[in-house]
Order: C-alpha cells, then structure tokens, then sequence
C-alpha cells in the first residue's frame, strides 16, 4: 500500500508538477461551449472541498467523475489516491488534458479510464466494477442534465442496478442553487416539490455548501449548490420506480391547491371524486394539505394505495387526463422537476 498511510489519508497525494488548469484551458484553447453547459472551476481549494464532501475514499474505492472538462476535480480526486478513477466526458477537446492526468496517475499507482461518452447512455455495468469495490459518483454536473441523470440514478437505485449494486454508492454533484435547496428541502419548505420527495425516498441528501457562481469560467448566472447524496440503507418503499414517480408528478402538478386536485387525475373523470376520496382515507392523509406540507411518509402511502388499485383495476394505470397527445409530453416529465 506504498501511498495508503494515513499521512495521504489527511493530506491528499503530491501529484508530479503541472500546468495550471487555467494555463491548459488557454493552452489548448478550450473555450466553454454553452450548449454543454460548461463552466469550469480553477480554484484547487474549492474542487478539493468538493471532493472532500464525499467523505472518506480508500485505496480500494472506485471514483466515478461525470463531465471532467479540463480536469480540475479530477486532480483533487487523483489525490485522494483511489485504486481507479473512471472518467466519462462527453467533448472530445478534453481528451489531451485528461491524458496528461492519466500519465500522471500511472506512477502513483491509480487506473484512471477515460470516456468519451454521454453521461446519459453510458453502460454503467459495463464499466463500474462488481460489487467488490465501493463506488464514488462525482460531477460538477453539466446543468442542462442534472436533474434528468438524478432521476436516472434513483431509478437504478431502487432497481439496484448500474452503479448501484451495492447500496453504498455515494453521489457528490453540484446543482443550481434552487435545484439544490429543492433536493434536501424539508417538510413545509417553500422549495419542497416532488424532486425532494423523490431524493428523500431512496437517499439522505444534504446541501454540502454553495458556490457562489463568480468562482466559475465563464460565470453562470446563478449560484451552484454541492449536494452529497447518500443511499438509504433500507429504502421507504418497494413500490416499482414509475408508480412513485407517476404518483408524485401528480400529487405535485397543482403546488398551491389542496393534495387531492393533482392526485386525483390519476382517475377517469367519471369515477374521479368518489375514488380520491375513498384514496385518502385508506392512506389515511388529509386532503386538504397543499403538496409541500406532505411527508414523504404520506406520500408514499398515497402510492401505495394507488399501486393497490390499479392492480385491481389495471386499465386505470394507463389512465391519463393530459388525452393522446400525453405520451409526447411524458418524455418532457424532467422540465418541471
Ligand atoms: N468538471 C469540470 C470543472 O469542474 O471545471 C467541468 C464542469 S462543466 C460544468 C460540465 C462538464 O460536463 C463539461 O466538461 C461538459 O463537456 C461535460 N458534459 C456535458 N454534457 C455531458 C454529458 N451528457 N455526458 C458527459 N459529460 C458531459
């Protein structure tokens, strides 16, 4: 174990001299694109800090980065000295800079695998170890997929597959602000919305710090939120990932009305009254609460009651008020999130 003592443990590994990354970036002139939404981090106390938030990384420990860019965390990682550290990065222009920090991490002992891949489709099972190894997920995540690839991820969660064979794969990603505050928004919070409750069935979340956005090139026009995101060990349902997320969509689509508006288009209008009614005295839930004064607790046995129901009653699972053209708008469920 030539770089596992403690003394790397507390301070990081020494990485050989480098160009700075903001030398590399002027260097191999690589300006942000927009549409990629790339905006880069310098300061090696802040990518060390987030780094730092994924709490402890052993020298068996695998580390996944989504969106590397010019490689900044990847060095704060690198000194954490983990046995590989996987990197998907979906703009070839990266390539030369992350090659540089693979020829670094050969001598120090750690596999570093680049990928010049989509986050979104890439075949986490075929490149994450088996279970042997715990997985680390790190990314100043690309804003314009954040949310959809938490959702993606909480899906493979509850189906404890991908990267999340073992239960104890942690994610360590920055959001927007707003995005971050809704993921770990508490009960009555302003900013609690089915993202929170989604986040808070299957994992603890906790907004680490914030990042004010000038510490970003170029600059966004918001503050970023790094958010850890920790599975639970023993998950607040077992109830299939769509029912949960179809659920909540609806429990969620009228924020400001009473819980029973939303929740009730999950019913044909002829049986819709009746049936919402009969719905939230079996689970035992005031109607009358709006949708962020609800506990994931009475959410889930808002699900639960449905998942009863359609199962009786399968033709309603199919139900959707929206009309024929809902089939389209579902592949766009990610924009209000
Ligand atoms: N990690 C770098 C940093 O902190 O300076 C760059 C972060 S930048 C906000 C987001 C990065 O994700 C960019 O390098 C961008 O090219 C990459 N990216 C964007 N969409 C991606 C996708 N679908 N899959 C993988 N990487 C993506």
């Amino acid at each position: 174990m030539p770089y596992g003592s403690a003394a790397v443990a507390a301070r990081g590994l020494r990485l050989p001299p480098l160009p700075t990354i903001r030398d590399l970036v002027k260097l191999y002139k690589l300006q942000a694109i927009k549409q990629m939404s790339q905006n880069f981090l310098m300061d090696e106390r802040l990518t060390d800090k987030i780094v730092k938030s994924a709490g402890r990384i052993t020298n068996n420990d695998v580390v996944l980065e989504v969106g590397p860019g010019p490689g900044g965390i990847t060095r704060s990682i690198l000194r954490r000295n983990p046995s590989k550290i996987i990197l998907v990065e979906k703009d070839r222009r990266f390539l030369p800079t992350l090659e540089l920090l693979q020829e670094c991490a050969k001598p120090l002992g750690v596999q570093m695998d680049i990928h010049q891949a989509d986050i979104l489709r890439f075949p986490m099972e075929e490149h994450v170890p088996d279970i042997s190894q715990k997985l680390h997920l790190i990314g100043n995540l690309p804003f314009a997929i954040s949310t959809r690839l938490l959702i993606n991820w909480f899906k493979d969660l509850s189906l404890r597959q991908g990267a999340f064979r073992r239960n104890d794969t942690t994610m360590t990603l920055t959001f927007q602000k707003e995005v971050a505050e809704r993921i770990c928004a508490p009960l009555g919070s302003d900013q609690r919305c089915r993202l929170s409750i989604m986040s808070q069935i299957w994992t603890e979340p906790k907004l680490k710090f914030i990042i004010p956005g000038k510490a970003f090139v170029p600059k966004p026009d918001v503050d970023v939120g790094v958010v850890t995101l920790i599975p639970l060990k023993q998950p607040k349902t077992d109830i299939p990932f769509d029912v949960v997320e179809r659920v909540n969509r609806h429990i969620f689509s009228m924020r400001q009305k009473y819980c029973r508006r939303g929740y009730s288009r999950l019913f044909p209008e002829e049986q819709r009254d009746e049936t919402t009614y009969e719905m939230f005295e079996e689970a035992e839930v005031e109607s009358t609460l709006r949708p962020f004064q609800l506990s994931v607790e009475e959410c889930l046995r808002l699900t639960e009651v449905y998942w009863q129901f359609i199962q009786k009653n399968p033709e309603v699972a199919k139900y959707d008020h929206r009309g024929p053209k809902a089939i389209k708008q579902e592949e766009e469920v990610f924009v209000d999130y």
